[in-house]
């Protein structure tokens, strides 16, 4: 354990309510009272943890901000350490004074993600854990955010403690079963084994599904808005995001370049691209718009194919319809307010999911949410919410499946009990240090090399 003490302002760096420097190692409180006096003359010190007192930080003498400052004892603190939070003003320049006032009475500026990889050293999270922290901070959406947290609370650890115990066990008996012929222990059956094995082999798989979801979650979809110009692909957009940011206009044409926005509909976050209107057009500045928004096409995870009803499908639309082929896609009428002219039964074959909206007049949305949610399955998000996040969670619940897998083959081979042991304790190797229990210093310094400062 490293028990330098550590400071660093975490909270956001921007002018606010209050800001909260956290201070954390073995000298934290002793490190505070030199520059924290309360209010009643109780010094730090002589406070029990979960306590705060309303003070004064000192530098040289001279005050600079009134701050309460709360206690945590170790171990019982975010990071399992003697921890001091010192809730100042949130001023730029005091919150950085404050912070000034800490290091020069002794504590060192903490590194990105140190106060959480110290709650990991010290056991009070384990890395999946600990990851998700991160997740929580960086949540865009309602669902992403309580997976997130459930990920925290243990859930998907949980899960992956069970398999490896069931692993654990299996490799415990052969081990034993080998080691001590001598000791009468029961040999156990094949069948027993490919039982449990498959039985993990599956749980893993339902994991690495998730993965999907959870990248839907965290990241959002990529989407992107494709129609003819006029169509009201950026009234659209504004309708979805809640505020204007491109140009709403009836001229056709003038949305030349891609304007980008996040919005979250329930627990999906799109990532909307809301291109050039897609057509043969003479004008270069326009032209190259029209450019952009083909290339956006070719990568996007989702596209709205935007169509006017009070006009007739023409030859720009069905190069759009044809340009969408290859992705997940969703037709939308639009202006359903106005006498439709639009043949519906032309769109009936090229698109599985057709939305009739007036982007004008706010309706047809939820219609909207729900085909998205129909296109990529998220319907059971709900009830799913122990999802793996990333890549390295993924590589390594691919790595013990495939483990668990090669044992089961292994046994329906033949092979002798010892090489299934050895696939049984790779599975629980990778196992393990998905968790953390079993990791090196360097995996450490990369989980937490993400983080920022104050974290
Ligand atoms: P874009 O070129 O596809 O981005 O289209 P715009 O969003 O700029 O819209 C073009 C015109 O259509 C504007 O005058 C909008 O007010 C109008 N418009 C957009 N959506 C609707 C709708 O649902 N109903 C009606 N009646 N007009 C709409």
């Amino acid at each position: 354990m490293n028990n330098k003490t550590i400071a660093a302002v975490s909270t956001a760096k921007a002018s606010a309510g209050i800001s909260v420097i956290r201070v954390s190692g073995d000298g934290a409180i002793d490190i505070s009272d030199k520059i924290f006096k309360s209010k009643s003359g109780t010094k730090l010190s002589d406070m029990k943890g979960y306590t705060c007192a309303l003070g004064d930080v000192y530098t040289g003498g001279e005050r600079i901000d009134e701050c309460i400052a709360t206690v945590f004892r170790e171990p019982h603190s975010y990071t399992g350490e003697n921890v001091v939070e010192l809730s100042c003003h949130g001023g730029v320049y005091v919150t950085a004074a404050v912070l000034r006032a800490v290091l020069d009475a002794g504590a060192q500026p903490a590194q990105a993600g140190e106060f959480t990889k110290r709650a990991f050293l010290n056991g009070k999270l384990d890395l999946i854990e600990a990851e998700a922290v991160m997740d929580i901070i960086s949540s865009r959406s309602k669902a992403s955010a309580r997976a997130a947290l459930e990920i925290k609370d243990g859930a998907l650890s949980e899960r992956i403690d069970g398999i490896k115990a069931v692993l654990l066990d299996k490799a415990a008996h052969l081990n034993a079963w080998a080691d001590y012929p001598e000791e009468d222990i029961p040999e156990i059956s094949s069948e027993e084994l490919i039982s449990a094995l498959t039985k993990a082999g599956k749980e893993l798989d339902d994991i690495i599904k998730s993965y999907d979801n959870g990248r839907i979650l965290k990241d959002g979809i990529d989407t992107v808005l494709a129609g003819k110009p006029n169509v009201g692909k950026s009234t659209l957009m504004n309708l979805l995001a809640g505020f204007d940011k491109s140009i709403v206009t009836s001229v056709a044409g003038t949305t030349r370049d891609i304007v980008e926005e996040s919005v979250a509909l329930d627990d999906i976050v799109l990532n909307l691209s809301d291109t050039a209107g897609i057509r043969t057009t003479g004008d270069e500045i326009e032209s190259i718009g029209v450019e952009k928004a083909r290339a956006k096409l070719e990568t996007a995870a989702l596209i709205l194919c935007v169509f006017d009803s009070s006009k007739e499908l023409s030859d720009d639309d069905m190069e759009i319809i044809d340009s969408a082929a290859d992705a997940p896609s969703i037709a939308i009428i639009n202006k359903t307010d106005l006498p439709s002219k639009l043949d519906e039964e032309k769109l009936k074959d090229k698109f599985k999911e057709i939305v009739r909206m007036s982007a004008k007049n706010s309706d047809g949305v939820r219609e909207l949410i729900e085909a998205i949610k129909r296109v990529y399955a998220v319907s059971d998000l709900d009830s799913n919410l122990t999802l793996i996040y990333n890549e390295r969670q993924r590589s390594l619940t691919i790595n013990a499946r495939n483990c668990v897998h090669e044992a089961i083959e292994a046994l329906n081979i033949g092979m002798t009990f010892d090489a299934i042991t050895v696939s049984i304790e790779e599975a629980i190797a990778y196992l393990c240090e998905l968790t953390g229990e079993r990791v090196t210093d360097e995996v450490v310094d990369r989980v937490f090399h993400n983080f920022c400062v104050g974290k």
